[in-house]
């Protein structure tokens, strides 16, 4: 059974789309693969790339027709990022925050909004970012200090924010920040803002933006620290309107889903070109007379890779399934997202094993594989987090363990 067939299997990708994850095979074959380990070995950022991507389409895949999008699924979208991430992760790494921000803006954004922004999205014309977390806040969101407060017929905002994904080179950035600090939970005094900005810029009056954070791996695309010093913004860019004061934690709650089934897709994505890696160098390498293929021991390495990554590919279509029916999807996305990231994990580190000390050099993939896998385990909420979100749900209703 092909990976497609798979998918359809699950019930989400159907035949007529299939031609589309086709054509970003191909696109990915062609044009990421060739140039990947450079591009990311100097952690250049590729435009180039970005703008082929933009010519496909692939900015609008999730957003509606009506906004000139391609309304597309997000069982779809999956295979799509699936595809992109057997490539280069930074592929993905471009447009998840710029459909979540996306998804934020058509779910939940004024029509004045809507109209303002998402067709300039969907052709890709402006990306966009989009950040909860501050330097001494991820996990716990609630946590977060940074501070919009009325000013004039605006809002002004101080404070730090962390680990903005594409945060330099987007031109648009939905950020939460506390409106209320005096809400009791503190998720009920927050906000979203759309941030307007021009990319690639660092200073603007109110606003810096930091140098690309350092990391070990997901290069290519830059993770910034912005800092807010008395930055004035319209009310018009509060997210929803008046309506949304206050609505901030709850609608990024709804939109961090689609980042963790995006999450469990590049999990496949790197587990798809670790098994293809180690099942040509395992057809090739020969130890004691015999190609390591043919070791028990290397076998059953395969075998695990290959059982997780259709394990979490099916995970990962319910997941969307489950989103795409009902709204939310906690359980199911957790659940996809948990497993898949810590699967692939384990199968890039059995990737690297498979090439010996070769796996452990820049001449095969597989390193590169193993630095990105690692990246997907804290981010979209960490595998802890994931843990208390299915328990607690569990506790609640026995049936969403078993599936029924
Ligand atoms: C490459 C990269 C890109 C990112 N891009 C973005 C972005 O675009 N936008 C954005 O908003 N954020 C982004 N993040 C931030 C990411 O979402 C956070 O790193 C993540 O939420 C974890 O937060 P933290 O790093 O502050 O860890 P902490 O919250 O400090 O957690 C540290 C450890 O403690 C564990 N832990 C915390 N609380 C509990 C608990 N109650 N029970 C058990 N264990 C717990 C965590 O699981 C983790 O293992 C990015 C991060 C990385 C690495």
């Amino acid at each position: 059974m092909s990976a497609a067939d798979l998918s359809a299997a699950a019930g989400a990708v159907p035949e007529e789309r299939r031609a589309i994850v086709e054509t970003v095979r191909d696109f990915v074959e062609r044009e990421v693969m060739p140039v990947a380990p450079e591009l990311e070995r100097n952690d250049t950022y590729p435009l180039e790339l970005i703008e082929q991507m933009a010519e496909l389409g692939l900015f609008g895949i999730t957003i509606g027709e009506e906004w000139g999008g391609a309304g597309l699924d997000l069982g779809t979208y999956a295979e799509v990022t699936v595809e992109l991430v057997r490539g280069w992760i930074a592929m993905s790494a471009v447009l998840n925050t710029h459909l979540m921000t996306s998804f934020l803006v058509e779910a939940f954004g004024t029509d004045e909004q809507r109209q303002r922004y998402l067709p300039r999205l969907a052709r890709g014309e402006i990306r966009a970012a989009f950040v909860m977390s501050e330097p001494h806040a991820g996990t716990d969101v609630q946590r977060i200090r940074t501070v919009a407060r009325p000013a004039g017929d605006g809002y002004e905002i101080n404070g730090q924010k962390m680990w903005v994904t594409n945060g330099l080179y987007s031109g648009l950035v939905a950020v939460l920040l506390k409106t209320d600090p005096t809400t009791d939970p503190p998720y009920k005094g927050m906000s979203v803002f759309l941030i307007e900005k021009e990319g690639g810029q660092t200073e603007m009056p109110g606003m810096t933006i930091g140098p690309p954070i350092q990391k070990l791996g997901y290069k290519g695309i830059e993770t910034v620290e912005i800092a807010f010093d008395d930055y004035r913004i319209p009310a018009s860019q509060l997210l929803g309107g008046p309506e949304g004061l206050g609505m901030g934690f709850r609608y990024c709650m709804a939109g961090i889903e689609h980042g963790r089934i995006t999450q469990t897709a590049r999990a496949v994505g790197l587990m798809t070109a670790a098994l293809e890696a180690s099942l040509k160098y395992a057809g090739e390498r020969e130890t004691f007379g015999k190609k390591i293929g043919e070791h028990q021991a290397i076998q059953t390495k395969l075998a695990l890779m290959a059982t997780n990554l259709r394990a979490s590919r099916l995970l990962m279509q319910s997941a969307a399934l489950a989103k795409e029916r009902n709204g939310r999807a906690d359980v199911e996305a957790g659940m996809a997202k948990m497993f898949s990231t810590e699967a692939a994990v384990d199968a890039t580190r059995m990737a690297m094993q498979v090439h010996g000390g070769y796996g452990y050099t820049k001449e095969f993939v597989v390193e590169r594989l193993y630095r990105d896998a690692i990246a997907l385990t804290a981010g979209e909420g960490s595998n802890e987090i994931q843990q208390q979100i299915i328990a607690r749900q569990l506790m609640r209703d026995p049936s969403v363990g078993v599936g029924r």
